[in-house]
């Protein structure tokens, strides 16, 4: 595909605001597709939540936490590997963590060049339907002609009414990934998918963690119960807690200690928890601030979204809008597949994205993967399904790297077979559910998974053996 409408009257057939992993790779495709691109990014590195305060510093912080822990309670004894004097070098670790973004950020400056993106450091706003104005950090502007402008610009984190973070005692998941010592006891509000990677972190490192939860299970929404049962269950055996169906109230410092108080939401009963680091983590919400949105007659929905159609085109056609700042899960592969698909409708392309096939990923140890439809979502939606298991216990690669925790589980149409839902808990569960994914974007049947020959020993082979559990009733290995 290559763009056949090139613009000569303008300075650009596309401005994207913003360089996250949907603004970045939605540039660099564009450009590759033809097209005279620019991407505005007001931050000074590029990458945008995920790489700079998102996915990439969670990911190493939680990589090398997990060594740690399995250091600190005997888990590398219990493989032969002795040693004394265990140290935890917290500065080092958060330097590791501070390479691996600057490699990443750095790759993308890298990647524009070699591409032919033009980057423009700055605020953008637009200033009128065919053109976005940057304002640049010395206060001068530039405003730059466009066929076209992508909104991209993200997610911020969502504040909890009447708790002020200062990033320091009193952190967002921001401030969580910079922290410069382990807490003595950290409350965490909110344990979906980022609260219990960081909760896993720091409790991996030492702290006394207590995760509150307004829902009545962790991991957020959408997450298969089952699933969400299992994982809470390994993490606490871990050192985490968990106080689920429970609301905060208020927290207050206190000379050096922060007095949360919460309420059981079934029972009503008010308790106080003293912690010395607060971590927030109740979501995230769109970003479009000082964006130029109303100006130019885009308004955005209840929860602050631009609302857009399948071509991703807002109310004015050539200014669309992908990634967190649109309806959809905040993932960063998401806002990743909307910038591709997005450019390529803009050069005539069709669009498609199926979101049911879009896996989400908790980085715990294990990992929690899952794509599709949950048990209780069959349930609701009234879909015939029958249900194929089989644990990591069985699994010989896992048997042994001593790493059994978890499970797989496949949910399939009762009469035709096909998959609906896979949801993996184990130690690869973030490598395995791409296979799921796969086989549920190629419309596969439980028995089509199952005759695929998976290599020997690998984890993988949990997950064929649902497959032939849930086609044919009996797994080989359980
Ligand atoms: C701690 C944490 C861990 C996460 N882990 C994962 C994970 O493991 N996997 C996963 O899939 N997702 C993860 N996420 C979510 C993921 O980071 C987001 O879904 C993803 O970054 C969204 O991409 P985006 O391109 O839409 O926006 P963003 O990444 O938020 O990027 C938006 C960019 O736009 C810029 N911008 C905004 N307004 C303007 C403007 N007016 N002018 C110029 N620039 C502007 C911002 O500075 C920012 O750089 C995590 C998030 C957090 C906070």
């Amino acid at each position: 595909m290559h763009c056949s409408y090139l613009s000569l009257s303008e300075d650009a057939d596309v401005v994207v605001i913003g360089s996250g992993p949907g603004g970045y790779v939605a540039a660099i495709k564009a450009a590759q597709l033809g097209m005279k691109t620019v991407c505005v990014e007001k931050n000074a590195t590029l990458g945008g939540t995920c790489l700079n305060v998102g996915c990439i510093p969670s990911k190493s912080l939680l990589n090398n936490s997990h060594f740690f822990h399995m250091a600190a309670h005997n888990d590398l004894a219990n493989r032969g590997i002795e040693f004394e004097g265990l140290k935890l070098n917290l500065e080092k670790m958060m330097e590791m963590k501070s390479g691996s973004v600057k490699a990443l950020t750095g790759g993308i400056a890298h990647l524009f060049k070699q591409n032919k993106v033009t980057h423009l450091n700055g605020h953008g706003k637009i200033t009128a339907t065919n053109e976005v104005t940057v304002t640049k950090a010395d206060g001068t502007e530039e405003k730059v002609r466009t066929k076209n402008i992508l909104i991209a610009t993200g997610s911020e984190v969502t504040p909890f009414p009447g708790i002020e973070v200062d990033e320091e005692t009193v952190v967002s998941s921001t401030g969580a990934l910079s922290l410069k010592k382990v807490p003595e006891r950290m409350v965490a509000i909110g344990a979906g998918v980022i609260g219990v990677e960081l909760g896993s972190v720091w409790s991996r490192l030492g702290s006394n963690v207590t995760m509150i939860e307004f829902l009545g299970n962790i991991g957020g929404m959408g997450i298969d119960l089952e699933v969400a049962k299992t994982l809470q269950r390994t993490l606490q055996k871990q050192g985490l807690k968990f106080k689920l169906s429970t609301k905060v109230l208020s927290a207050t410092r206190e000379g050096g200690v922060i007095k949360v108080v919460a309420e059981d939401i079934k029972k009503g009963k008010q308790q106080e928890i003293e912690c010395d680091t607060l971590l927030v983590c109740i979501g995230r919400r769109p970003y479009t601030k000082n964006l130029g949105l109303e100006e130019v007659g885009i308004k955005t929905d209840d929860r602050g979204r631009i609302p857009v159609n399948s071509r991703f085109q807002s109310a004015v056609p050539n200014i669309y809008a992908i990634g967190d700042c649109i309806e959809g899960p905040m993932l960063a592969h998401k806002a990743e597949d909307e910038g591709i698909i997005c450019v390529e409708g803009m050069c005539g392309g069709s669009p498609h994205i199926d979101y049911n096939c879009v896996p989400s990923v908790i980085y715990t140890h294990p990992e929690v993967g899952w794509v599709g439809k949950s048990e209780e979502q069959l349930k609701e939606e009234g879909i015939p399904y029958k249900v194929g298991k089989f644990p990591l216990a069985a699994n010989s690669r896992a048997k042994c790297n001593q790493d059994t925790d978890g499970m797989v589980k496949v949910l399939a149409h009762k009469d035709t077979d096909r998959l609906l839902g896979a949801h993996i808990v184990g130690s690869v569960a973030g490598e395995l559910i791409n296979e799921a994914a796969l086989a549920m974007e190629y419309g596969a049947s439980c028995e089509d998974i199952a005759r695929v020959c998976h290599a020997h020993p690998t984890v993988s082979e949990a997950f064929r053996e649902a497959n032939l559990m849930a086609y044919s009733g009996k797994p080989i290995n359980f």
